[in-house]
């Protein structure tokens, strides 16, 4: 089997602001992830670590260099690429982001429905699914505010799993847990990743959650280091 990389980078830099503000952010980022692997990015606050997983979940627009992701180069491409792209895409922020005014079910539902061609039963039955793989079976008509934070944050990874994407990228889930539902909540992504051949990217400075990943990168004020 011949697997194509999911994400190739290739000599990206990246930039903000404009003139005399002008700042470079990222030096010189060479890198690969492949199908199924889940890989931690590690580094001090301000390091670069969210710019580089916004860049390459097409959230942002890269400006020089390489980026192919899903093998669609980023790097100077139209909007239209940028969001085709999101679609294969599942994110999980720090802030589980989940809607107040939604069931857990429905955040979860919410995610398939951009996705055409399921009936109505379909995707509740496939959200409720979901979410008892992520052990919420019980909880699937709970509103946020009546969940733990764990809770709540098994139900975004339950949403960013639903449509099967590609890959799924994590930008510090368990900052706002405590270090048992941390653990549980990344094993957890890590158990169906692999059995989705899901490829995971989880940006973190949370030691305790390293051993859950195939490779540990860094990123040191910009600079990529291994
Ligand atoms: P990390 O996630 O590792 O903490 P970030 O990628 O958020 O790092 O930030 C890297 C650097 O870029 C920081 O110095 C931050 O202040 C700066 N930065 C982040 N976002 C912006 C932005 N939208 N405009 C200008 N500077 C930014
Ligand atoms: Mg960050």
């Amino acid at each position: 089997m011949n697997k194509e990389p999911i994400v190739i980078i290739e000599n990206l830099d990246h930039y903000y602001g404009k003139g005399n503000l002008r700042k470079q952010i990222l030096f010189n980022i060479n890198l690969i992830l492949k199908a199924g692997e889940v890989v931690i990015l590690k580094g001090p606050s301000g390091s670069g670590k969210t710019t580089l997983l916004t860049l390459m979940g097409g959230l942002r627009s890269p400006q020089m260099g390489s980026l192919k992701v899903l093998g669609k180069e980023l790097v100077g491409t139209q909007k239209q690429v940028l969001v085709k792209t999101r679609r294969n895409i599942g994110y999980i922020f720090q802030a589980h982001n989940l809607l107040d005014c939604l069931t857990a079910r429905q955040n979860v539902q919410m995610s398939l429905e951009l996705h055409n061609g399921f009936s109505s039963a379909e995707l509740k039955q496939k959200s409720t699914e979901m979410l008892e793989a992520v052990g919420l079976g019980d909880y699937v008509n709970y509103y946020p505010k009546n969940l733990s934070g764990g809770q709540k944050q098994r139900v975004a990874i339950a949403r960013a799993l639903v449509s099967h994407p590609k890959m799924v990228l994590a930008d510090e889930p368990t900052a706002s847990l405590d270090s048992k539902s941390g653990y549980d909540v990344v094993s957890l992504m890590q158990k169906l990743a692999k059995e989705k051949e899901c490829t995971i990217l989880i940006v973190t400075h949370d030691n305790r959650i390293l051993d859950v990943a195939d490779r540990i990168i860094e990123l040191e004020d910009g600079h990529l280091v291994t």
